[in-house]
C-alpha cells in the first residue's frame, strides 16, 4: 500500500496526518540531495510532466520544473492566457488535447477555484494543484510545514499567526487545513474586510489587531495583498494598511523571541512587511521556504507517479 494512496494532489483538506507526514518525510530526503553537486535521480525516467499554468508564476513553476528535471523526468512548460477565452471550455479543451499526448503528471495553476479539480476528472494522468483561485495551494502549505518542522522540530502544539489578505489567499486556506491536521493552532490576523466569512467554521481564532494576534506565537506568516483579486475597496490606503498590519519589529516584539517570519512570496516590501524585517535572516525563513519548495515538489511527483501503475484508465 502506498504511503500516499491518492491519484491526485488537489488540496490539503481531507488528507490524514500520516499522509502529510509521508509527504514531509519523503521531502526531507530530497533537501540533502538538492544541496549536493550531483542533484539528479532517475525516479521519473521515462515520465512526462507538463506544467500547465493559466496564471502567471515565477517560483512555483520554476520549482516544479526543477523538481521534475532533478528526478529525471521530461518536463514541458505551458503558459496559457485565459483573458479572451471562455474559461470553463478552455480548461476542458486543453485537458483533452494534452491528455491525448499521454503525460504522466499535469501540474496545473488556474485563476478559478475548482478549475483544477474539474480538469483532473477528465484526464488519465495524475494532477497536482499548483494553485486554484483563492481555494488551495497544497505544495505551498507542505513546503511551509517542512520549513517549520525542520526549524522547530514539530508542528503539533505550535501557535501560528497567518496575517494579511486571508480572504483571497489559497496559501492561507491550505495552511489552515494542514496546520489543523497536524495539531497546530491557527490565528488569523487581518482587517474585517480581509477575513473570509467561513473563518469560524475553519476552527481558527480571529484577531483584528496585530499586537494582540501575534502575542506569544511561534510563527508569523505574512501574506501578500492580492490586489489583482480585489474588486472594490477593501482598504482605505496602502499606507494605513502598512501602519496597522504591516510586519515591523514593533509588532514582531509581541511574538515569542525565537518566532520565525514566513512569507510565500512574491513579497510587497513596505506593504505587508517591512524590508528590514524580511531581510533579517536570524528570524526570516523566506529563502528556506523556496528551498523546501523544490524538495516538496520532488516528493509529490515521486509519490503520485509511483501510484500510476495501478491507476485505472478512463475515457474522456
Ligand atoms: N505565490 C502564492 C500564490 O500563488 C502567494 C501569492 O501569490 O501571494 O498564491
Amino acid at each position: 500500500m502506498s504511503a500516499f494512496p491518492h491519484r491526485h494532489l488537489l488540496g490539503i483538506e481531507g488528507l490524514t496526518p500520516p499522509e502529510v507526514t509521508a509527504l514531509l518525510d519523503r521531502s526531507e530526503s530530497y533537501v540533502e540531495q538538492n544541496r549536493r553537486a550531483d542533484k539528479k535521480k532517475s525516479v521519473l525516467r521515462g515520465r512526462t510532466v507538463i506544467n500547465l499554468f493559466f496564471e502567471a508564476s515565477t517560483r512555483t513553476r520554476t520549482s516544479f520544473e526543477l523538481a521534475g528535471k532533478r528526478l529525471g523526468g521530461d518536463v514541458i512548460n505551458m503558459s496559457v492566457s485565459t483573458s479572451a477565452i471562455r474559461k470553463g471550455e478552455t480548461v476542458l479543451d486543453t485537458a483533452m488535447t494534452l491528455n491525448a499526448m499521454h503525460p504522466d503528471v499535469l501540474v496545473v495553476r488556474h485563476p478559478e477555484s475548482g478549475a483544477v479539480k474539474l480538469l483532473s476528472e477528465k484526464v488519465n494522468c495524475c494532477v497536482i494543484n499548483a494553485g486554484d483561485g483563492s481555494h488551495e495551494h497544497p505544495t505551498q502549505a507542505l513546503l511551509d510545514a517542512l520549513t517549520i518542522r525542520r526549524r522547530l522540530g514539530r508542528l503539533e502544539g505550535l501557535e501560528v499567526a497567518i496575517c494579511g489578505d486571508i480572504v483571497h489567499s489559497r496559501v492561507a486556506r491550505s495552511n489552515i487545513h494542514l496546520l489543523a491536521i497536524m495539531g497546530a493552532r491557527v490565528r488569523l490576523v487581518a482587517p474585517h474586510t480581509l477575513i473570509p466569512a467561513e473563518a469560524e467554521r475553519l476552527g481558527v481564532e480571529v484577531f483584528h489587531d496585530m499586537h494582540e494576534g501575534l502575542k506569544g506565537c511561534d510563527i508569523v506568516m505574512m501574506l501578500r495583498l492580492q490586489t489583482e483579486r480585489m474588486q472594490g475597496n477593501f482598504l482605505p490606503s496602502i499606507r494605513e494598511y502598512f501602519h496597522f498590519f504591516g510586519l515591523d519589529y514593533d509588532k514582531m516584539a509581541n511574538a515569542k523571541p525565537e518566532a520565525l517570519i514566513m512569507h510565500p512570496g512574491p513579497m510587497n516590501r513596505g506593504v505587508e512587511i517591512d524590508s528590514v524585517v524580511a531581510d533579517d535572516y536570524s528570524r526570516s525563513v523566506i529563502h528556506e521556504q523556496v528551498e523546501m519548495g523544490v524538495a516538496v515538489r520532488m516528493a509529490c511527483l515521486e509519490l503520485l507517479s509511483a501510484n500510476l501503475v495501478e491507476a485505472p484508465q478512463h475515457n474522456i
